[in-house]
């Protein structure tokens, strides 16, 4: 990997609502590079928004480290923490309603957190104008959002995060409300502002298309990550491959897949065998050892 620009380590967040523990993060680690656009994917409830609200400064982790650059998120005074949120960040929310003010334009939506960052107004207008562009929407800047689609509305978002030209760009579920062809589009302008601006982003989606989209997947399961996917370009430009892998965590821990576990009814404990160029993973039947060879390939 290149260089490492996000690094999650032993993530753990517990939130307490009266009486009860929820843990929604348990132990993550997870790195990823600069400049990367990669995906993260996973069932309801697995903790992909609480790192991702980490991950943008709007909370705080119960118990691990985490760092996005120079910026360790744990020790951020308050008034860091609002830099942060302002100069490093952009933020993408699902609901179209929740990114955009109604009453201002969409150049205007754009320049706002430009005025907060104080840039003058000449320089906000102008990049304004080249966001609002860069995202398909040079003919829609002083439309309201309301005149807008959702997906219009979600790229004129886009915009608004990219304004204070963050290095990391962050968007949870931004394609959950529109229609594939405006899911498509988002991921393209999410692409060419990684391109343009070599901004990182990390997405959260329920596309099931996203292997094709993004560099790398990372599916989470209770609070963590458990499989990765990887797009890799073979030698001399043979075309782009995904392959599928288990996470392996630095106590040697790795997830098998539920099918795996079915198919061979595997349950509490199994057998390891180290073999010259694999593991071997075998049920426990009735305490018999595994056999030399078990399970080597033969059909
Ligand atoms: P995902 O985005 O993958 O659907 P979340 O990160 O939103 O998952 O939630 C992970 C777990 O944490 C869930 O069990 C959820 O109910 C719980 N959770 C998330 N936010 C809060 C909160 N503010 N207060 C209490 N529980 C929360
Ligand atoms: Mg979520």
């Amino acid at each position: 990997m290149s260089e490492r620009f996000i690094v999650c380590e032993n993530l753990v967040k517990i939130y307490r609502v009266a009486d009860l523990e929820v843990v929604a993060l348990q132990g993550l680690d997870l790195e990823i590079a600069r400049g990367e656009m990669m995906a993260l994917v996973g069932p309801s409830g697995s903790g992909k928004s609480t790192l991702m609200n980490i991950l943008g400064g709007l909370d705080t982790p119960t118990a691990g480290r985490v760092f996005v650059g120079q910026h360790n998120l744990l020790a951020l005074n308050r008034r860091q923490q609002v830099l942060y949120r302002r100069q490093v960040v952009g933020f993408v929310w699902q609901q179209t309603a929740r990114n955009l003010l109604p009453y201002l334009t969409a150049l205007e939506n754009v320049e706002l957190p430009m005025a907060l960052n104080h840039v003058p107004a000449r320089e906000r207008r102008a990049r304004a104008v080249e966001l609002l562009t860069s995202v398909g929407l040079g003919d829609r800047l002083n439309h309201l959002p309301d005149r807008l689609s959702g997906g219009e509305q979600q790229r004129v978002a886009i915009a608004v995060a990219m304004a204070n030209r963050p290095a990391l760009l962050l968007a949870d579920e931004p394609t959950g409300e529109v229609d594939s062809e405006a899911s498509t589009a988002i991921f393209q302008v999410l692409r060419a502002l990684n391109e343009q601006f070599g901004v990182t982003v990390v997405i959260v989606t329920h596309d099931y298309n996203v292997a094709s989209r993004v560099d790398r997947v990372v599916g989470f399961r209770d609070g963590r990550t458990s499989i990765e996917v990887l797009r890799r370009r073979g030698a001399d430009g043979a075309p782009l491959t995904e392959e599928e892998f288990a996470i392996l965590d630095r106590a040697g821990r790795l997830q098998l897949p539920q099918a795996y576990i079915e198919a061979l009814e595997m349950r509490d404990r199994v057998k390891l065998r180290l073999r010259e160029d694999h593991v071997g993973v075998y049920p426990d039947r009735n305490g018999e050892p595994p056999g030399v060879g078990e399970g080597e390939g033969r059909t």
